[in-house]
Protein backbone atom coordinates (compact mmCIF):
# COMPACT_ATOMS: atom_id res chain seq x y z
CA UNK A 1 0.00 0.00 0.00
CA UNK A 2 1.26 3.70 -0.70
CA UNK A 3 2.65 5.65 2.50
CA UNK A 4 1.37 9.11 2.60
CA UNK A 5 3.24 11.45 4.97
CA UNK A 6 1.39 13.57 6.92
CA UNK A 7 3.18 16.68 6.82
CA UNK A 8 2.43 17.56 10.83
CA UNK A 9 4.35 16.57 14.46
CA UNK A 10 0.42 17.74 15.57
CA UNK A 11 -1.13 14.24 17.06
CA UNK A 12 -4.38 16.31 16.93
CA UNK A 13 -3.93 17.41 13.20
CA UNK A 14 -2.91 14.35 12.23
CA UNK A 15 -5.96 12.13 14.01
CA UNK A 16 -8.39 14.61 11.74
CA UNK A 17 -6.83 14.54 8.85
CA UNK A 18 -6.13 9.97 9.18
CA UNK A 19 -10.23 10.18 10.07
CA UNK A 20 -10.93 12.35 6.85
CA UNK A 21 -8.50 9.82 4.31
CA UNK A 22 -10.06 6.59 5.77
CA UNK A 23 -11.24 5.54 2.57
CA UNK A 24 -8.38 6.24 0.64
CA UNK A 25 -6.08 3.41 -0.29
CA UNK A 26 -2.90 4.97 1.44
CA UNK A 27 -0.89 4.24 4.60
CA UNK A 28 -0.98 7.86 6.65
CA UNK A 29 2.73 7.86 8.19
CA UNK A 30 3.32 10.79 11.01
CA UNK A 31 6.18 13.09 10.42
CA UNK A 32 6.59 12.16 14.03
CA UNK A 33 8.38 8.64 12.14
CA UNK A 34 10.76 10.64 11.07
CA UNK A 35 14.63 11.75 12.72
CA UNK A 36 16.11 15.03 11.19
CA UNK A 37 12.99 16.49 9.68
CA UNK A 38 13.80 20.17 8.15
CA UNK A 39 12.27 22.99 10.35
CA UNK A 40 10.14 24.78 8.57
CA UNK A 41 9.07 28.64 8.98
CA UNK A 42 5.67 29.26 8.01
CA UNK A 43 6.46 32.87 7.10
CA UNK A 44 3.81 32.57 3.66
CA UNK A 45 1.50 35.28 3.00
CA UNK A 46 -0.92 33.31 1.95
CA UNK A 47 -2.41 29.63 2.79
CA UNK A 48 -1.64 28.44 -0.01
CA UNK A 49 2.09 29.23 0.24
CA UNK A 50 2.47 27.65 3.77
CA UNK A 51 0.88 24.70 2.59
CA UNK A 52 2.81 24.39 -0.66
CA UNK A 53 6.31 25.45 1.37
CA UNK A 54 5.19 22.15 3.67
CA UNK A 55 4.25 19.46 1.62
CA UNK A 56 7.03 20.48 -1.16
CA UNK A 57 9.95 20.45 1.68
CA UNK A 58 8.56 17.29 3.11
CA UNK A 59 7.99 14.87 0.43
CA UNK A 60 11.49 15.80 -1.08
CA UNK A 61 12.68 15.41 2.20
CA UNK A 62 11.27 12.19 2.97
CA UNK A 63 11.11 11.01 -0.84
CA UNK A 64 7.25 9.90 -0.27
CA UNK A 65 3.91 11.69 -1.31
CA UNK A 66 3.20 14.09 1.19
CA UNK A 67 -0.16 16.10 2.45
CA UNK A 68 0.10 19.84 4.16
CA UNK A 69 -2.54 21.91 5.08
CA UNK A 70 -3.01 25.71 6.12
CA UNK A 71 -5.84 27.06 7.35
CA UNK A 72 -7.27 30.34 9.33
CA UNK A 73 -9.59 32.78 9.69
CA UNK A 74 -10.00 35.99 7.77
CA UNK A 75 -12.26 39.00 8.88
CA UNK A 76 -13.62 41.41 6.41
CA UNK A 77 -13.59 44.64 8.51
CA UNK A 78 -9.97 44.00 9.57
CA UNK A 79 -8.50 43.97 6.45
CA UNK A 80 -8.67 40.11 6.39
CA UNK A 81 -6.59 39.86 9.73
CA UNK A 82 -5.65 37.48 11.36
CA UNK A 83 -5.33 35.44 8.46
CA UNK A 84 -1.79 33.48 8.40
CA UNK A 85 -1.31 34.66 11.87
CA UNK A 86 -4.46 32.98 13.34
CA UNK A 87 -2.86 30.55 15.75
CA UNK A 88 -0.78 33.45 17.22
CA UNK A 89 -3.14 36.69 16.78
CA UNK A 90 -2.73 37.62 20.58
CA UNK A 91 1.38 36.97 20.74
CA UNK A 92 3.35 33.47 20.25
CA UNK A 93 2.26 31.24 22.18
CA UNK A 94 -1.35 33.08 23.73
CA UNK A 95 -4.14 30.42 23.91
CA UNK A 96 -7.22 30.36 21.77
CA UNK A 97 -9.62 32.13 24.34
CA UNK A 98 -6.60 35.31 24.10
CA UNK A 99 -6.81 35.24 20.72
CA UNK A 100 -10.72 35.20 20.63
CA UNK A 101 -10.26 38.23 22.58
CA UNK A 102 -8.43 40.01 20.99
CA UNK A 103 -10.69 39.76 18.14
CA UNK A 104 -13.89 40.31 19.94
CA UNK A 105 -12.20 43.77 21.33
CA UNK A 106 -11.15 44.80 18.07
CA UNK A 107 -14.54 44.12 16.46
CA UNK A 108 -16.48 45.82 19.53
CA UNK A 109 -17.80 49.10 17.90
CA UNK A 110 -18.99 46.40 14.29
CA UNK A 111 -22.81 46.03 13.71
CA UNK A 112 -23.51 42.74 12.91
CA UNK A 113 -24.03 43.04 8.58
CA UNK A 114 -19.77 44.50 8.93
CA UNK A 115 -18.71 41.32 10.68
CA UNK A 116 -18.22 38.82 7.80
CA UNK A 117 -15.90 36.36 8.39
CA UNK A 118 -14.71 33.27 6.76
CA UNK A 119 -12.74 30.22 7.38
CA UNK A 120 -9.80 29.17 4.69
CA UNK A 121 -8.19 26.15 4.30
CA UNK A 122 -5.23 24.86 1.59
CA UNK A 123 -4.30 21.31 0.97
CA UNK A 124 -1.32 20.82 -0.92
CA UNK A 125 -0.04 16.93 -2.10
CA UNK A 126 3.64 16.76 -3.36
CA UNK A 127 5.49 13.99 -4.34
CA UNK A 128 9.55 14.28 -4.05
CA UNK A 129 9.86 17.82 -3.90
CA UNK A 130 6.99 18.37 -6.59
CA UNK A 131 3.26 19.89 -6.21
CA UNK A 132 0.77 17.48 -7.59
CA UNK A 133 -2.35 19.30 -6.42
CA UNK A 134 -3.19 22.27 -4.50
CA UNK A 135 -6.81 22.55 -3.31
CA UNK A 136 -8.78 25.61 -1.51
CA UNK A 137 -11.84 25.91 0.45
CA UNK A 138 -13.95 28.25 2.50
CA UNK A 139 -16.37 28.66 4.70
CA UNK A 140 -18.47 31.04 5.13
CA UNK A 141 -20.01 32.79 8.40
CA UNK A 142 -19.67 36.34 10.66
CA UNK A 143 -17.62 37.15 14.14
CA UNK A 144 -20.36 37.01 16.82
CA UNK A 145 -20.52 39.63 20.03
CA UNK A 146 -19.42 36.80 22.28
CA UNK A 147 -18.12 33.36 22.85
CA UNK A 148 -20.70 30.33 23.06
CA UNK A 149 -20.26 27.25 23.21
CA UNK A 150 -18.09 24.39 24.47
CA UNK A 151 -17.59 22.37 21.03
CA UNK A 152 -14.02 22.42 18.38
CA UNK A 153 -11.22 24.40 19.33
CA UNK A 154 -9.66 28.19 18.10
CA UNK A 155 -11.92 30.63 16.50
CA UNK A 156 -15.16 28.07 16.76
CA UNK A 157 -16.65 29.43 19.84
CA UNK A 158 -17.16 32.88 17.68
CA UNK A 159 -17.54 31.71 14.35
CA UNK A 160 -21.29 32.31 13.83
CA UNK A 161 -22.95 30.47 10.92
CA UNK A 162 -26.04 32.99 9.84
CA UNK A 163 -28.76 29.74 8.64
CA UNK A 164 -28.22 28.40 12.35
CA UNK A 165 -28.07 31.25 14.42
CA UNK A 166 -25.62 29.37 16.20
CA UNK A 167 -21.29 28.90 16.42
CA UNK A 168 -19.43 26.37 15.51
CA UNK A 169 -18.75 26.02 19.34
CA UNK A 170 -22.40 25.43 20.01
CA UNK A 171 -23.06 23.13 16.85
CA UNK A 172 -20.64 20.47 17.51
CA UNK A 173 -18.50 18.36 15.15
CA UNK A 174 -21.08 16.56 13.19
CA UNK A 175 -22.82 19.85 11.66
CA UNK A 176 -19.16 21.44 11.62
CA UNK A 177 -17.61 18.46 9.38
CA UNK A 178 -20.64 18.76 6.73
CA UNK A 179 -19.07 22.36 5.78
CA UNK A 180 -16.01 23.34 7.37
CA UNK A 181 -13.25 24.38 5.17
CA UNK A 182 -11.18 21.55 6.29
CA UNK A 183 -13.87 19.08 5.50
CA UNK A 184 -14.44 20.32 1.79
CA UNK A 185 -10.79 20.41 0.97
CA UNK A 186 -10.23 16.97 2.62
CA UNK A 187 -13.22 15.40 0.47
CA UNK A 188 -11.88 16.77 -2.86
CA UNK A 189 -7.91 15.79 -1.49
CA UNK A 190 -9.52 12.39 -0.53
CA UNK A 191 -11.52 11.90 -4.49
CA UNK A 192 -8.31 13.37 -5.63
CA UNK A 193 -6.14 10.61 -3.88
CA UNK A 194 -8.51 7.80 -4.74
CA UNK A 195 -7.63 8.67 -8.94
CA UNK A 196 -4.21 9.62 -8.15
CA UNK A 197 -2.95 6.38 -6.58
P1 LIG B 1 -3.87 25.37 11.28
O1 LIG B 1 -3.15 25.89 10.10
O2 LIG B 1 -4.95 24.37 10.90
O3 LIG B 1 -2.98 24.86 12.37
O4 LIG B 1 -4.72 26.57 11.89
C1 LIG B 1 -4.14 27.79 12.32
C2 LIG B 1 -5.07 28.49 13.26
O5 LIG B 1 -6.26 28.88 12.57
C3 LIG B 1 -5.56 27.65 14.42
O6 LIG B 1 -4.66 27.69 15.48
C4 LIG B 1 -6.88 28.31 14.76
O7 LIG B 1 -6.66 29.45 15.56
C5 LIG B 1 -7.39 28.77 13.40
N1 LIG B 1 -8.28 27.76 12.81
C6 LIG B 1 -8.06 27.02 11.70
N2 LIG B 1 -9.08 26.18 11.46
C7 LIG B 1 -9.98 26.41 12.44
C8 LIG B 1 -11.25 25.82 12.76
O8 LIG B 1 -11.77 24.93 12.08
N3 LIG B 1 -11.86 26.31 13.86
C9 LIG B 1 -11.33 27.29 14.64
N4 LIG B 1 -10.16 27.85 14.40
C10 LIG B 1 -9.48 27.41 13.31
Amino acid sequence: MTELVIATKNPKKLHELQRYLKAVRAKCVSLKEFTGVPRIVENGRTFKENAVKKAVIISRFTKMLALADDSGLVVKAIGGEPGVRSSRFAGPGKSDKANNRKLLDLLKDVPLNKRQAKFACAVVIAYNGHVVKIIEEECIGLIAFEARGKYGFGYDPIFLIPKYKKTFGELGLKVKDRMSHRSKAMARARNFLRSYL
